[in-house]
């Protein structure tokens, strides 16, 4: 190799990336995990229990090496991070078959890819800015054979904007109002949020947010943003983890939204 020629530019960064550890062995549900799901009529069979298992095993996993989550107690993480997402279910319990769903802001995969294995009917876009996260996501969804899932490493204010290429019947590929549901856990407040998620929906599509008891704060601080993303608040979902906030996007978001890189969180509708 010492012969090769430079190259005329400098090589581009690598892709941040990160391995798997593919010997992990699946965590086993706890107690505390499968009493909450029963208590709130989530039914799912063994092998289900243990491709969460699997999934958390991971995460935790991963999540020595790079940072994912704070949440690193198995019997906590089975409660915060997979029943968490799966308070989501039946919100999204009448979508049609290979219905699309983002989720923002994806992180660790929650509550994205938790949702993917319960719900393998639907297609899930994990999005997360960070390459690390990303690459991570990637390759525990290919792992697992999650063939629902795909990850999208990017901005949601770049590709909340990005309305594909035209083709000879439509366009192709947009990210932009082309989901039938929208989720985020976490990624800022619900102001600032919305401008980030709401564009990714169709009109008439659902955005479900998972929230904590700043539910009705951050709701009455967002009425400005609700209004100007022609959305509207369906309603909230009391869960024994949090609150889950339900919103509708009414109309198409106007292009204006989401405005460039940062400066939603910066300066929120208001
Ligand atoms: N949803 C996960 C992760 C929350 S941390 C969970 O609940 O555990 C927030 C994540 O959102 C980070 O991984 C960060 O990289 C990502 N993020 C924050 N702002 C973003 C943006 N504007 N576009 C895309 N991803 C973003």
């Amino acid at each position: 190799m010492a012969n090769n020629p430079q190259p005329s530019q400098p090589p581009s960064k690598p892709r941040a990336s990160i391995e798997i550890n593919t010997d992990l062995a699946p965590l086993a549900p706890t107690d505390g995990f499968l009493n909450a799901c029963e208590a709130y009529g989530l039914s799912f069979p063994a092998e289900e229990g243990e491709r969460y298992g699997l999934f958390l095993a991971h995460m935790l996993d991963v999540n020595t090496r790079m940072n994912l989550t704070g949440i690193t107690d198995p019997e906590e993480a089975w409660l915060k991070h997979v029943f968490d997402a799966l308070t989501i279910v039946p919100v999204l319990a009448d979508l049609p078959d290979r219905a699309r769903v983002i989720d923002i802001g994806s992180g660790g995969g929650v509550p994205g890819l938790v949702l993917a294995i319960a719900l393998p009917h639907l297609r899930f876009t994990l999005l997360d800015a960070t390459a690390k996260k990303c690459s991570y996501l990637e390759q525990l969804a290919a792992w697992m054979r999650l063939d629902n899932v795909s990850v999208e490493c990017g901005r949601a204010e770049t590709l909340g904007q990005d309305r594909g290429v035209k083709t000879g019947d439509g366009r192709e590929g947009a990210h932009r109002g082309a989901y039938d549901a929208v989720t985020a856990r976490a990624v800022g407040a619900l102001n600032v949020l919305l401008e980030l998620t709401t564009p990714f929906a169709k009109a008439g599509g659902l955005c479900v947010y998972v929230k904590g008891a700043k539910a009705d704060e951050e709701l009455a601080q967002a009425k400005a943003a609700l209004h100007a993303l022609h959305c509207a608040h369906a309603g909230t979902v009391e869960t024994p983890t949090g609150r889950l906030v339900v919103v509708e996007k009414l109309r198409d978001t106007p292009r204006a939204y989401p405005r460039r890189d940062g400066e939603p969180k910066r300066d929120p509708i208001r």
